[in-house]
């Protein structure tokens, strides 16, 4: 099937392609065919097939790089919804102790959600960066995955509940961040597509 390039890390080596029906797949380095390595925007063809943590891409063919139509300088995101270049407007909840938390990111023109930051609290906060690609990995498990799953679905509300708990005690001890951060690494190198 064919599909575009949601993002690609060329250091970790692996990424996340939507094909054309919308289904994220993830992407490993060693599927991809012929030397060059993806960018993000890329349309590629590929084999959807079924892995233990979810979709994921196969032999996958650059059809059209997107290397050179794309301008670097421009920062601004394409919306998924309306497909106008934007910068995303920022949502923000209150903490559990009255601190802003960035929630999703809208778009300006038509309001659609850019961005759901609403997940995935202990791995953004361990690393320090919602679109890390270890974070990515763990929304990707949890949209892909667990929310299908009966017990993925309880395991997701109780996460939740617990979760920004924790996120407290983790900005408070940075030996114990690292800690989660190793085994975060290794569950994500672990993981077998
Ligand atoms: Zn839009």
């Amino acid at each position: 099937m064919k599909g575009k390039i949601k993002f690609f890390s060329k250091e970790k080596g692996f990424g996340f392609v939507v094909a054309d029906d919308g289904t994220e797949h993830f992407l490993g380095v060693r599927e991809v065919i012929g030397a060059n390595l993806p960018n993000n925007g890329d349309i590629v063809e590929f084999e959807s097939r079924k892995g233990k943590k979810g979709p994921y891409a196969a032999q996958l063919n650059i059809l059209t790089s997107s290397e050179n139509t794309e301008q670097r300088k421009d920062d601004r995101v394409v919306c998924p919804s309306c497909n106008k270049k934007m910068y995303p407007k920022l949502i923000h909840d209150r903490g559990a102790f009255g601190d802003p938390k960035p929630r999703k990111s809208l778009c300006p023109f038509c309001g659609a959600t850019v961005k759901d930051f609403s997940g995935c609290f202990i791995a953004t906060s361990v690393y320090g960066d919602f679109d890390a690609p270890e974070v990515l990995f763990y929304r990707h498990y949890r949209d892909t995955v667990l929310k299908t799953k009966f017990l993925g679905r309880v395991f997701i509300k109780v996460y939740y509940f617990i979760s920004p708990s924790i996120v407290t005690i983790l900005e408070r001890s940075p030996h114990l961040t690292r800690l989660i951060k190793n085994r975060l690494d290794a569950s994500v190198r672990k993981a077998s597509f």
